[in-house]
């Protein structure tokens, strides 16, 4: 399996909280798997992120701390 085809990972450090991603999404279509996490990060440091994580109390918060891998 190349880089490019495994799939793109959330995880957050805080909970443990982790999900396989499913990166169809319009905003990132055609870019490579690099690209498609350089641009998920800028979203979730944005005010509005990808992803909030559903096990930590401060969405929020989590959404700028979770990895993407
Ligand atoms: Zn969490």
């Amino acid at each position: 399996m190349t880089d490019e085809s495994k799939p793109i990972e959330v995880y957050c450090p805080i909970c443990g909280f982790k999900e396989t991603l499913n990166a169809d999404d319009a905003r990132l279509a055609g870019l490579s798997r690099e690209e498609k996490i350089a641009r998920i990060r800028e979203f979730q440091a944005s005010d509005e992120p990808f992803f909030t994580c559903d096990g930590c109390d401060s969405e929020k918060e989590s959404a700028k701390i979770l990895e993407i891998r």
